[in-house]
């Protein structure tokens, strides 16, 4: 069985990949085997560029085949803020909770209207020898929350509404987020490429 490694130490990304590519038959492993690695800088200015920099980095290091994903939430009355920033949005190693309440407080008095926002997810392959295999996206539309509701998810979760529904991804459950979301739409056109091309795995 040939090996796939997730190159990212978000649990929260780990988690729902491993679910969306299960169906492949591939030996999934994450980077908590390899916890002395440093990660990438993502120099990119799209989520394109980011995760093909993150799966060649991983990729060449490690010698095997990687998957990742960069993404992130981009909201219109910000201009798309805060985009590949979205893990650092209130600074660097902020976590989770800083980065809402500083998007809540940006938001804050705006009417409902204009509080549209998307997802946004591209997944790049890597080659053992580090070449790009493939790179695909997905994106996901909907609006800003007033304020963060439900505990599902990771990230952003807590203030994202989907199109279609009146819950966040924070109180929907996973598997609705797993049919509609900016990393299952990519992932379905991953999956699509690795049925076609697993030889290419090497
Ligand atoms: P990355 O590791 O640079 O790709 O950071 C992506 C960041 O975007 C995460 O840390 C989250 O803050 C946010 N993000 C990406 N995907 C999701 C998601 O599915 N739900 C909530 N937040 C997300």
């Amino acid at each position: 069985m040939k090996t796939l490694l997730l190159g990212t130490k978000n649990r929260g990304k780990v988690s729902e990949l491993c679910k969306l590519i299960s169906g492949l038959n591939l030996e999934i492993k994450g980077l908590d085997e390899f916890p002395a690695i440093s990660e990438p800088v993502e120099t990119g200015d799209t989520f394109d560029e980011n995760a093909r920099i993150k799966a060649t980095y991983y990729a060449r290091r490690l010698k095997c085949p990687v998957l990742a994903d960069d993404s992130g939430l981009e909201v219109d009355f910000l201009d798309g803020r805060p985009g590949v920033f979205s893990a650092r949005f209130a600074g660097i190693n902020a976590s989770d909770t800083e980065n809402i309440e500083k998007l809540i407080a940006l938001l804050n008095g705006v009417e409902s209207s204009k509080r549209g926002a998307r997802f946004r997810c591209a997944m790049s392959i890597a080659s053992p020898a580090g070449t790009v295999l493939t790179t695909v996206s997905g994106s996901c539309n909907g609006c800003i929350s007033s304020k963060p509701r439900g505990i599902n998810g990771f990230g952003y979760d807590s203030v994202f509404i989907p199109d279609g529904y009146d819950k966040t991804f924070g109180e929907l459950p996973l598997s609705i987020k797993q049919s509609l979301s900016h990393r299952a739409k990519a992932a379905r056109k991953l999956v699509d490429f690795l049925a076609a091309n697993l030889g290419l795995l090497t």
